[in-house]
């Protein structure tokens, strides 16, 4: 009987444990505030956008009750080894990125009396794995799941990358780019996340709408809470 009630009382304080335990989730904000990657049709910089994003993103998995841990939010990392490397100990890392077009589609317009560069043939959400990250199945369900659940909420992945990468899950937006070494040096499921498009003029409008920031903040967190299998809000 005693023996009984210990074990019953075991059973309690480990699934209390579990319950308590909540995945972590690595939020890596691309780029850097000296390297700030691509500028959009307007000339403001992706590392500004994935920094806006990656703030929402964070709230938006606090509030499905996961762990999240900021990589880069300073924008001062060393180098792209660095970003996995401080991620260590999460359960899934996602980089946060906005696309551009390569140079040869570029046309130019005149915006507040600068010549910039934009695109009218690329646009939409594009999430990346690598076959060489140790988890690829973990990697493949969790974008699948953020794919489907974007798409669910309205958005649209560009079948543009079909171009230059493999489809893992082309339907939900999912590309293989074996290469990156964000998601290859990672020890557990990684993805890297281009929300859209910042060279199309009209999706950097969109892009810079804060309510449908919050919303494709919300889809990316519920589709990761999923795969994560910690339920929904
Ligand atoms: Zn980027």
């Amino acid at each position: 009987m005693e023996f009984l009630r210990l074990l019953i009382s075991a059973c309690f304080w480990a699934s209390t444990a579990t319950a308590l335990a909540a995945p972590q989730v690595a939020v890596d904000v691309g780029h850097t505030l000296a390297d700030p990657g691509a500028s959009s049709a307007r000339g403001r910089s992706e590392f500004a956008y994935n920094l806006d994003f990656a703030r929402l993103l964070a709230a938006a998995l606090r509030a499905e009750r996961l762990g999240v841990l900021e990589v880069n939010f300073a924008g001062a990392i060393g180098s792209l080894a660095e970003r996995p490397a401080q991620a260590r100990g999460s359960d899934f890392l996602i980089s946060v990125h906005h696309d551009s077009i390569s140079p040869e589609y570029l046309q130019f317009w005149d915006w507040d009396g600068e010549e910039l560069s934009h695109t009218t043939l690329k646009r939409g959400f594009g999430i990346f794995v690598s076959r060489r990250n140790p988890d690829l199945a973990g990697s493949l369900r969790c974008a699948s799941a953020i794919g489907a659940r974007l798409r669910r909420t309205g958005f649209v992945p560009t079948p543009w990358h079909g171009r230059k990468h493999q489809p893992a899950d082309a339907d939900n937006g999912v590309w293989f780019y074996d290469n990156l070494v964000v998601l290859h040096k990672a020890t557990f499921p990684a993805v890297l996340f281009e929300a859209g498009v910042i060279k199309h003029r009209e999706e950097e409008l969109e892009l810079l709408d804060g309510d449908r920031q919050a919303r494709m903040a919300d889809a990316v967190a519920t589709g990761i809470a999923a795969c994560l299998a910690v339920g929904t809000k």
